[in-house]
């Protein structure tokens, strides 16, 4: 398999950011910029390359600025999480043309987020709406808890819907669905990317999905949402990740995993798989511990041995 710009399938990785920011290791810039590195020569669309969070609530992410200015010209094509406007300041003094805000689709978890409800962090999300248009700098926005929330339980169809109407109403770009803490199955992934595709249809909106693994649904769910028309979608090299303010939540779906699945399913993500194996080597080596991912473990399934006539 080899990099190709050829793509059915946008990935973006968010290993250093919503991965590395729940992992126990601590690891060095120099480590942070060479696993961006790694990413993006295995072709990902996209890498999350840390966050602009005060570092009195994520010690971990303080490094980001110093991280991006070392990528240098391959930052361009990066993104990073704000949570705020002062976010969206220390992303653009640094050169980032490609940021990610996020509102939770449950109050509760957006006041443990962002101590706040979620009309004021929608109030936020439209003023750095407004200067990322002045700035020509691309605004996505996730929304979290999209498909439960682990302090409210079941969060409706409607509460969402709405939410993902009003970000595209501010000028967000690229809405992403997430599911925070993997509660997500494939019915609920189907239902609800199918009714926020069609909330979006002609604005000009890519709908993507944010998926965690914490009950092993993630990979079904990815799929589900490819079949309803998802086309972006994000995952953890290694499967690595959790969440600072959600309890007992785990890594995303692992980038080799996923995209293992796609090009065997014949649906193109323009990764290069081998590269991404190497990287998660080189990962768990760097974090001295294992990663939830498989394919690394039992290699990519052999061509010459599985392939069958016609398909
Ligand atoms: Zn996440």
């Amino acid at each position: 398999m080899t990099h190709s710009e050829e793509r059915d399938v946008w990935v973006v990785d968010v290993a250093p950011r919503d991965g590395l920011q729940n992992d126990p290791a601590e690891l060095t810039v120099d480590d942070k910029v060479e696993l961006v590195r790694r990413l993006l020569a295995a072709g990902v669309y996209r890498v999350e390359v840390g966050s602009f969070v005060s570092p009195k609530w994520v010690p971990k992410m303080a490094d980001t600025d110093e991280v991006v200015r070392r990528l240098g010209p391959a930052a361009g094509r990066c993104t990073c999480l704000i949570p705020n406007e002062r976010g969206y300041d220390r992303a653009v003094a640094v050169g980032l043309k490609d940021v990610r805000t996020v509102v939770a689709a449950s109050a509760t978890m957006n006041r443990k987020n962002f101590g706040c409800e979620p009309e004021d962090t929608l109030a936020e999300i439209g003023r750095v709406a407004r200067r990322a248009q002045a700035d020509g700098v691309r605004l996505w926005a996730v929304v979290a808890t999209a498909f439960g929330c682990p302090f409210e339980g079941r969060v409706s169809l409607g509460t969402v819907l709405d939410l993902v109407r009003r970000l595209a109403d501010l000028g967000v770009r690229e809405v992403l669905l997430a599911d925070t803490t993997g509660v997500a199955v494939p019915p609920q992934v189907a239902r609800l990317c199918e009714a926020s595709l069609s909330v979006v249809a002609g604005m000009g909106i890519q709908l993507g999905i944010h998926l965690h693994n914490t009950r092993n649904t993630g990979y079904a769910n990815a799929f589900a949402a490819w079949q309803v028309g998802i086309r972006l979608m994000d995952a953890s090299l290694g499967g690595i990740g959790g969440c600072p303010f959600a309890p007992r939540a785990t890594g995303n779906i692992a980038t080799e995993d996923l995209v293992h699945m796609l090009e065997r399913s014949g649906i193109r993500t323009g990764i290069d798989l081998e590269a991404l194996i190497r990287a998660s080597d080189w990962l768990a080596d760097r974090l001295g511990h294992g990663v939830p991912s498989l394919v690394p473990k039992a290699g990519p399934v052999p061509a010459e041995v599985y392939a069958v006539k016609g398909g």
